[in-house]
């Protein structure tokens, strides 16, 4: 089976967004078996719309629409689909009491343009949108499933896994979908898909790399004919995956790594306390995301001045003047002031440079290190990220974490090797 995907809006056309929609359709269309030969991107010009959609039923096998279905006047992709059917637009019932409710819980009223989202083309079924007004809609041209659905891509993504995935499935022969995330972390996207070439290249289960910031992505999809053979398909590939990259995996599915890490503390009965400096509290904030972090974090501090450095976590005067705030030695008495004087089992400490200025040759942008402290001692790692500000003190944190998340796993600080 195959489809086309035709993305609608001037503003892809200028350039203005880029058209990630399509691009994550098209993968997930790949990993069910549905092939995607064309895509177009058209205008908010009614005639043009008509034209593309049918142009494209007559050479693959059904279409996915995306956008204009909002409710203003440049939202025309129900009045396209209307024409290519030869139908009149009907107000569907259903969808206009939800409308209604949807306006009345804000205390406000629906107007005309607002109810406007309510119309179907009279074959048509509406998609309902559970993030959204604008509902989807299915149609069929000459027996060809015809898909369209909202463009905010918050509102796209769960109707193309819950109504467009299913049934182009159920079509291309297989009758159910399920997939699996695992997440990575402490390794590279190229490096865990060397180990797993032979993988990604089976068609069903697929698996596929998707690179994330500090972390890696696979997600397993399988096409089977019930749910209980779709799941044993992909608890295999798991096994398979977790037999070779297994020590990087730390969750599945929507688990973060901060998640984890909370998780495997909890578990482990052991609290954390911590110092950042270059961070400036991500770290902590990170943590604190987490419902439940409270029964293991303790708190921590964010000693950005030398001053405070020394003052609140004991970082040794002569070890500031020595080897600087951005040091192994730094980053270990910082580990180790926040677990003594917070009084926690596992202390962290994070300096380093996020940018743009403020790099030597010496000591680069980007240079961070991390030290992690447990009763079994303190390791500190020392790491060159790329990367703006932001980005640089998104992966110290991720860094950090990672280095907990292990330490924590495999009974302590002696478990992470040397700097
Ligand atoms: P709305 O109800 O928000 O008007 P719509 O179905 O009418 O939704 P559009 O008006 O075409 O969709 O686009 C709304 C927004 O959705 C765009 O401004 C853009 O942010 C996002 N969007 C639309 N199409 C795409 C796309 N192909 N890829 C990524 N984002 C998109
Ligand atoms: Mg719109």
């Amino acid at each position: 089976m195959t489809v086309e995907v035709i993305s609608i809006g001037t503003e892809l056309l200028l350039g203005q967004i880029v058209d990630t929609n399509a691009a994550w359709l098209s993968a997930r269309l790949a990993e069910v078996g549905v092939g995607v030969y064309r895509r177009t991107t058209v205008g908010d010009n009614l005639t043009r719309i008509v034209a593309a959609l049918r142009e494209a039923l007559e050479r693959a096998d059904g279409i996915v629409a995306i956008g204009g279905l909002g409710p203003t006047d440049d939202d025309l992709t129900r009045e396209a689909i209307a024409e290519l059917l030869g139908e009149p637009l009907v107000l569907d019932e259903g969808e206009a009491a939800r409308l209604h409710e949807f306006f009345a819980t804000r205390g406000r009223t629906v107007n005309e343009r607002q109810l406007r989202q309510a119309m179907r083309p009279r074959s048509a079924q509406t998609i309902p949108n559970p993030h959204g007004t604008a509902p989807g809609l299915y149609a069929e041209w000459h027996s060809k499933p015809i898909f369209a659905l909202p463009g905010p891509p918050n509102e796209f993504q769960p109707m193309v896994v819950d109504a467009v995935l299913p049934r182009l499935a159920q079509r291309a022969g297989g009758c159910v979908i399920r997939s699996r995330v695992l997440r990575l972390c402490g390794i590279g996207e190229s490096d865990a898909e060397a180990q797993l070439q032979d993988l990604i290249s089976s068609s069903n289960p697929t698996l596929a790399p998707l690179a994330k910031l500090g972390e890696v992505h696979f997600r397993i999809t399988a096409r089977a004919d019930s749910p209980d053979q779709a799941e044993q398909m992909i608890a295999e590939m798991e096994h398979a995956v977790r037999a070779r990259i297994g020590a990087y995996i730390f969750g599945v599915d929507e688990t973060t790594l901060e998640q984890a890490v909370v998780q495997s503390l909890i578990e482990a009965g052991q609290s954390l306390a911590i110092a950042e400096s270059c961070t400036g509290g991500l770290l902590g904030h990170r943590i604190t995301s987490v419902a439940g972090s409270s029964e293991v974090f303790l708190g921590g501090v964010i000693s950005y001045s030398n001053a405070l450095k020394e003052a609140l976590l004991g970082v040794p005067r002569e070890v500031l003047q020595a080897h600087g705030a951005v040091s192994e030695p730094t980053a270990q008495a910082m580990a180790e002031g926040a677990r003594q004087r917070l009084g926690s089992w596992w202390g962290i400490g994070i300096t380093g440079i996020a940018g743009p200025g403020g790099g030597t040759p010496e000591k680069p942008v980007g240079l961070v290190y991390v030290g992690v402290s447990d009763p079994t001692g303190t390791v500190v790692k020392r790491q060159v990220f790329p990367g703006d500000r932001a980005t640089v003190k998104y992966r110290a944190t991720q860094y950090a974490l990672w280095l907990l998340y292990k330490g924590v796993k495999h009974g302590g600080c002696a478990s992470l090797s040397p700097l």
